[in-house]
């Protein structure tokens, strides 16, 4: 564990090391350093050729002078008269006034150097390093003698006037030259292109590196107003391809986990309906239980109240089981546990109990109820127990709203790729603004009569279930007053293939 002193002092360099973790400072520090190693390179490279570059330009024109010189002397003993050749044959003469003019004549104009004249294996004849004026216009020009440059002798045989040659050394050394000058403008050239290079690169990386992470700074700007909150912000486009499609699976992202969102808070709604629907729904046979109740208790009631308070009683502790049953179905269906038996058979067969089963509620609120199915059976897979419960769901319904000398018909057809089921009745129908929400739970109609009263609202929210898990719709159509008409369809190949 470090000390909070040593803490401290580590703070800066892990400020430090962040910075180092940032895209923009790496690209730049990338580009900048890839700048530097050619300038390197190159410098390297310069460095190494350019002075072995000057140095043999020097030499050669060394060598170049020596011959040239050699070759000046040929011509001037070619012409000398018999005096002069005799002076030139004698070395201890020194030969000042000949050779000595050629020699600083070579110096000055071939050489840019020393021209030394030496007879071979004898005396030095001549040394004329360049004049003054040559080198004071040489230094002006930054040349300078170069001692790195190696002295070049060479051996000229010179016509000694009696037929036969005599041999003179020829030696050009201390060239002028600027090869120290050149080379330090170079390296200074070197010196100043490499800071321009090392600006340009550094803001040319800062340009690049800003284009590259603005966009992911906007990118981060709109993740970070989606986690506040704001589930419309989306990633825009930048132009950059990769940018760009990490910018479209955030969009991606966002657009499904904003439907998610929506879809739970839908979900949360609609249970928080659900319970307080539930509850409601509750609270009414409970108060008239207990009235009935607390009448029978306290009050002076007759046989007949008794009777009817009873009846009534019975009907409200039925309304209350229909219910918990139809609750208990729907929290299965909710749950995705509602055990389903599909198995094929005839659909006629069905259709026959639920008409019987509510043939007598149908005589006793004097409706007549009719059955039409076809001749030959309706073979199809279905759970016979839901069918049953559906059919007596809209059955019920139709016999219950149907006001007495009213009729009801169900009516099965076989429409080959699908069983059409119709329950139509002659009652006083549903007003067209309920008919989207007649399958709502607990939608008990806009007015509420003694038989609407009577319901749970669960129902028609059963059948659709129902009829969806066997892949099958249901509608209604209705005119008011002329009684309404439920349609069930379902399907065959699907029924088949499960
Ligand atoms: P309930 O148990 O109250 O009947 P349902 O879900 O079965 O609940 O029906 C919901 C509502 O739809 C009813 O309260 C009623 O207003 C309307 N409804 C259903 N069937 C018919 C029908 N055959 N004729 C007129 N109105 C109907």
């Amino acid at each position: 564990m470090p000390s909070p002193r040593t803490e401290a002092l580590l703070q800066p360099l892990g400020d430090l090391g962040s910075l180092f973790e940032r895209l923009n400072v790496r690209l730049v520090l990338t580009l900048a350093s890839v700048v530097m190693v050619a300038l390197l390179v190159s410098g390297v490279a310069l460095s190494q050729i350019l002075p072995g570059y000057f140095l043999d330009e020097a030499e050669r024109r060394a060598e170049t002078a020596a011959i040239s010189t050699a070759i000046l002397i040929q011509s001037v003993a070619e012409q000398l008269d018999i005096t002069n050749r005799a002076i030139l044959r004698t070395p201890e003469l020194r030969n000042t006034q000949l050779l000595q003019p050629r020699a600083q004549q070579a110096a000055n104009s071939l050489a840019q150097g020393t021209v030394e004249i030496q007879y071979e294996n004898g005396p030095i004849a001549a040394v004329a390093p360049p004049g003054p004026a040559v080198s004071d216009r040489l230094r002006q020009q930054g040349f300078a003698p170069d001692p790195q440059v190696p002295a070049h002798t060479i051996r000229a045989p010179i016509p000694d006037g009696l037929g036969g040659n005599m041999i003179l050394l020829f030696t050009v050394r201390d060239v002028y030259t600027n090869r120290v000058a050149t080379l330090q403008r170079v390296n200074g050239t070197l010196f100043g292109a490499t800071l321009a290079a090392l600006a340009v690169s550094l803001a040319v990386g800062i340009i690049a590196a800003r284009r590259l992470t603005g966009p992911l700074a906007r990118l981060r700007r709109v993740s970070g107003r989606f986690a506040a909150g704001e589930l419309d912000v989306r990633a825009p486009q930048f132009g950059i391809v990769e940018v760009d499609d990490l910018g479209q699976q955030f969009n991606v992202m966002a657009d499904r986990l904003s439907e998610s969102l929506r879809l739970l808070e839908a979900d949360r709604n609609r249970l928080r309906e659900f319970v307080a629907d539930v509850s409601h729904e509750l609270r009414t046979p409970i108060a008239a239980l207990r009235t009935f109740t607390e009448l029978q208790r306290d009050g002076e009631v007759g046989e007949s109240q008794r009777r009817e308070f009873l009846d009534r009683s019975t009907q409200q502790i039925n309304r209350l089981e229909w219910m918990s049953t139809n609750l208990l179905d729907l929290s299965r269906i909710d749950a995705g546990i509602f055990p389903m038996d599909v198995r094929p058979g005839d659909l006629r067969e069905p259709v026959r109990a639920v008409v019987e089963a509510h043939s007598e509620q149908a005589d006793a609120a004097g409706v007549s109820l009719a059955l039409q199915v076809p001749a030959e059976p309706v073979m199809l897979r279905f759970d016979r127990e839901r069918v049953v419960q559906l059919l007596s769901n809209l059955v019920g319904n139709a016999v219950k709203f149907t006001q007495r000398g009213g009729e009801v018909v169900v009516d099965l057809v076989d429409r080959g790729d699908e069983a059409v089921l119709e329950v139509r009745d002659s009652g006083p129908g549903i007003p067209e603004q309920d008919l989207p929400l007649v399958f709502d739970r607990f939608f008990r109609g806009t007015n509420v009569g003694e038989a609407r009263a009577s319901g749970s609202g669960l129902g028609l929210a059963i059948a659709r279930s129902i009829v969806e898990m066997h892949g099958g719709t249901i509608g209604v159509s209705s005119l008011l007053g002329r009684g309404a008409t439920f349609t069930v369809r379902l399907p065959r190949e699907r029924a088949e293939g499960q």
